[in-house]
């Protein structure tokens, strides 16, 4: 029997692994079946050959019996050239009849850089408009706005080294033993390592993750800000203000010192609305005062808030007091929860984004994108992001939309709400590779796509590592890979020699020249050094960490160790911040607040992650987390039904009582839908409130009560 062994990445979390799948060659005639189950890859330096079990058992996802295998049109199968046609007519219809804005493309974190790179390309140079949304949206926005708010670009300054150098990790909002299981290993292991090295964990509830914790502060769900206004002020009383960095390096200190003062002006102050002993408070600012060499450590639980952008703003300002930034083992690091979110955002991804790490408000962008695209109908300013769009659909205003490779009927916050908005759409173009989902149930045009495995592009993980994915086994039945079908319906609408690539090769190349074009040092995405990137050197790029210029191949491990940052005078800003907590707040009718997560071994919607045996064994139903105190009072026990109802929505769940939530707090797991779990879907009680500046919904509070059934 011969065999290949491919270097892929795993295309499930932020963290990006490398993994090794030895696929038996086609030609010998063995079966998929025989496919041996994959194995890290030693050389990646994500992960250096872990893989957590979701990684391990991607063998079992490799044959599912619900492929979707060829193009319908309202439910018939019929051939590529038709379903291209029926869509690309229906574009050019509703374009000419109610503008570009009639359009809508929603995305997603799993799909490949070339794919969105096409996409985007598409929407915003051709059709002419900025409707290009995507599932990364619910998952880092606020992350983004509060870099660019601070340093003038969506850089991550640090890397996954720096969590293993740090002396004082202080994770915030994040469950990593679950949700980014590698990382949390690299943690784990660099404690035992260096005992003395502190973890703190800020979360309202007592995860996986506290495992390691020297302090676990259980916070008032969505107080997070506070507890980094009194850090910065702590910082102040006990001299370890970074003077000469503030001075040289930016701007603002005064204003957010002033803010933080008049927001949460004493530790008790602080204490009490976080809902916490002053005692850990000190505790954790005595070991911040203390710890030059310290990491904030951030994901959902700070991102999915009405105030995230906020908050993450808060973590960054007693970063840079300190100083504590561009160094080793030092910076305030958001973890992206998707494998590529963060390559969507290098092509402009995102609704406001236009391209290469430029936005709308870019001075000179929109004309430099244009004239690299030679682009005929630019659109001119920001679309609509997630909540917007879908709010928009229903509103009759977008007709047309095209959703690939994500299931919002699960994951977008008032599933009735989204239930609506597909509905008024004219058309609803899905491109899965799953026949039944929640979404594809409201397709109109099906296309079938390649998956993980199949298909051939880049991602980027969390440290800013640009890894290959690679295609191992033939495209099932008629799947095509999702930018050749954005290719065709765009050659479709007329724009021929603009969408004429032959391979994603040529696709990484021209991404590469854009963010090089006419940049000069001026913007931080620059990958340059790929602009004539041949096709051999492409297939087989090895794992680089962007900026990536001309003359600097080895990429850039951690940013600003030159503290200059990318806005105009080169210096970073403070920003005021009051700390606010969630704006749906329990009352008498409504007395519990609903926190969402993950649970270790399912990803998502569980459209890959369910269909691996090994993967259901963890947790194979969904579940509520109830204090024993309320289960008590309200009479009931551990593993019968109860119903949680919102304003928006309701869902049957089987209680766990666990000590884990607060009294008054209850926890459910968002992956269940429709399919797996008839009236278990949790995005039916989130409502659609959105922070409002980066638009990212609040996923991660809900007010609901709870009775037995
Ligand atoms: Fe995949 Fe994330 Fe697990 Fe790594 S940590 S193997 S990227 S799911």
């Amino acid at each position: 029997m011969t065999a290949t062994i491919t270097k892929t990445t795993c295309p499930y979390c932020g963290v990006g692994c490398g993994v090794n799948v030895t696929v038996p060659n086609i030609d010998s005639g063995l079966s998929l079946d025989n496919i041996p189950p994959v194995s890290g890859d030693l050389d990646h330096p994500a992960n250096f050959g872990r893989l957590c079990v979701k990684g391990s058992s991607l063998a079992q996802t490799l044959q599912s019996d619900d492929r979707l295998l060829v193009p319908t049109v309202k439910g018939e199968a019929v051939s590529w050239e038709s379903a291209v046609d029926t869509v690309s007519e229906k574009i050019a219809q509703v374009v000419k009849d109610h503008g570009p804005d009639a359009f809508a493309f929603y995305l997603s974190g799993q799909i490949l850089t070339e794919d969105y790179y096409v996409a985007n390309k598409l929407a915003k140079g051709f059709i002419g408009t900025a409707n290009v949304d995507t599932n990364s949206r619910l998952c880092m926005a606020s992350a983004v706005v509060g870099y660019k708010r601070a340093f003038g670009s969506d850089t991550v300054p640090c890397n996954y080294e720096d969590l293993e150098l740090c002396d004082l990790l202080i994770m915030v909002g994040s469950n990593a033993a679950w949700t980014h299981p590698i990382l949390y290993q690299r943690i784990v292991a660099a404690k035992k390592q260096r005992p003395n090295m502190k973890v703190v964990v800020i979360d309202p509830r007592e995860t996986a993750t506290c495992d390691i914790a020297d302090l676990h502060l259980a916070i008032r769900p969505g107080s997070d800000a506070a507890v980094f206004s009194f850090l910065l002020q702590h910082s102040v009383d006990v001299g370890v203000l970074d003077s000469a960095f503030i001075s040289r390096h930016t701007n603002g200190f005064k204003e957010a010192l002033n803010q933080a003062t008049e927001s949460t002006p004493t530790l008790s102050s602080v204490a009490n609305f976080c809902d916490i002993s002053e005692q850990d408070l000190l505790l954790l600012a005595s070991w911040w005062a203390k710890t030059e060499k310290t990491v904030s450590f951030y994901s959902q639980g700070v991102n999915q808030s009405a105030s995230g952008v906020d908050k993450c703003n808060a973590i960054i300002n007693c970063h840079l007091a300190t100083g504590r930034i561009g160094k080793e083992g030092a910076g305030p690091f958001s973890i992206t929860g998707q494998p590529n979110a963060m390559g969507g955002r290098e092509v402009g991804g995102l609704a406001n984004q236009l391209a290469a790490h430029m936005d709308f408000a870019t001075p000179g962008a929109q004309e430099l994108v244009q004239r690299f695209w030679q682009a005929p109908n630019m659109a001119t300013e920001n679309g609509l992001k997630a909540v917007d769009l879908f709010q928009a659909m229903e509103e009759g205003k977008i007709k047309v939309v095209w959703i690939m490779s994500t299931n919002p009927m699960v994951s977008m916050p008032d599933t009735a709400q989204v239930r609506r908005a597909l509905e008024k759409c004219e058309l609803v173009i899905v491109s899965d590779c799953k026949a039944h989902t929640d979404t594809t149930a409201m397709a109109d045009v099906l296309f079938p796509a390649t998956g993980w495995s199949e298909k051939d592009g880049t991602v980027t993980n969390s440290e800013r590592r640009i890894s290959r994915q690679r295609g191992l086994l033939p495209a099932p039945g008629e799947a095509k890979h999702d930018w050749w079908v954005i290719c065709k319906v765009a050659k479709c609408l007329g724009y021929q020699s603009a969408f004429s690539y032959r391979n994603v090769h040529e696709i990484f190349a021209e991404h590469a020249g854009l963010s090089e074009f006419e940049n000069s040092g001026k913007r931080d995405f620059d990958i340059g050094h790929f602009s004539r990137i041949t096709k051999e050197e492409y297939d087989a790029l090895i794992p680089v960490q962007w900026p990536v210029p001309k003359g600097r191949p080895e990429g850039t491990k951690r940013m600003f160790e030159d503290a200059r940052f990318f806005t105009p005078d080169n210096r970073a800003r403070f920003i005021p911040i009051t700390p606010t907590l969630p704006i749906h707040q329990a009352t008498p009718e409504w007395p519990f607040t609903l926190n969402t997560g993950r649970v270790r071994d399912q990803w998502h919607t569980m459209t890959r992650t369910g269909d691996a045996a090994l993967l259901t064994k963890h947790t194979d139903q969904p579940y509520v987390e109830v204090h024993p105190k309320d289960a008590k009072r309200l009479e009931i026990s551990d593993k019968s039904l109860v119903r949680l109802t919102s304003p928006y929505g309701e869902a049957l769940l089987k209680a766990k009582i666990s000590r884990a939530v607060s009294p008054g707090n209850v926890f459910t797991p968002i992956h269940w839908t429709l399919q797996f779990a008839n009236a278990a879907v949790v995005s039916n009680l989130i409502p659609q409130v959105a922070d409002p500046l980066s638009g990212q919904p609040e996923s991660k509070h809900a007010q609901v009560k709870l009775e037995a059934v």
